[in-house]
């Protein structure tokens, strides 16, 4: 192999670890992490709750309203039972009859939008439920395939690794550290191809004595505009 593609398959291992390590890094994030199905969870407790008061504030008014009648019931036979003669008390129970019917209209009207609160509280909470245990389901798979991701990662990174080291050492200690430095200045790429008579880290041609240069592979020869290390990657 000559020294330029010594370089090239370096930078190689190099781009697959850093890939590689980012994306393990994104993987052991998202690990553990469930706060939109958390989320999910808390909506569908909160309506579950608003639910629980709707249906008791139902029963409430649905008991006051049964009182209301049996007080009514009362009033009524006393007013028409004839044991009461007194003017001024039939005028109180007609007045207490009156106030009865109007609390019973008002109640009946109050029942009929508590019960139409309960239902659409109770469609709310039952679409929540199948969206929160549905993303809970879906979140359990997704935890099972990102620890596997991790595992195989962290296998691909070790073995990556070893390799790395192994064509490093075919390299001499001035060129490693050449080729480090240039790394770290071009954002992680040092060896990049020549296409034809373009390099392909910077996109621009070169002279046709560069590229003759390159093609033979006598030495390393580096792009004269953006200065990476370049392997003859073939015409284009
Ligand atoms: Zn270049």
């Amino acid at each position: 192999m000559s020294r330029a593609k010594d370089y090239y398959r370096l930078q190689q291992l190099d781009s697959d670890i850093d890939a590689k390590t980012a994306r393990l890094a994104a993987v052991t994030a998202a690990l553990g992490q469930r706060d939109t199905v958390d989320a999910l969870k808390s909506a569908f407790e909160q309506t579950q709750a608003a639910l629980s008061e709707a249906r008791s504030r139902q029963r409430d008014l649905e008991w006051e309203l049964e009182q209301t009648k049996q007080k009514l019931a009362q009033v009524e036979k006393k007013m028409y039972g004839g044991s009461v003669t007194n003017p001024r008390q039939l005028d109180d129970l007609r007045q207490e009859s009156e106030h009865l019917r109007r609390r019973r209209g008002e109640l009946q009207d109050l029942i009929l939008d508590a019960m139409m609160v309960v239902e659409e509280l109770e469609g709310q909470t039952g679409t929540q439920h199948e969206v929160w245990t549905g993303a809970e389901l879906a979140w359990a798979e997704e935890q099972e395939a990102l620890h596997a991701e991790e595992i195989a990662l962290r296998e691909e990174l070790a073995a990556l690794r070893t390799e790395r080291r192994e064509q490093a050492a075919r390299l001499d200690a001035a060129g490693l550290d050449k080729y480090e430095r240039l790394r770290a200045k071009k954002n992680g790429l040092a060896v990049v191809p020549l296409l034809g008579t373009t390099c392909v880290g910077c996109r621009l041609s070169l002279p046709s004595a560069d590229v003759q240069k390159v093609r033979a592979d006598a030495v390393v020869n580096f792009c004269p505009h953006c200065g990476r290390i370049l392997v003859y990657g073939g015409p284009i």
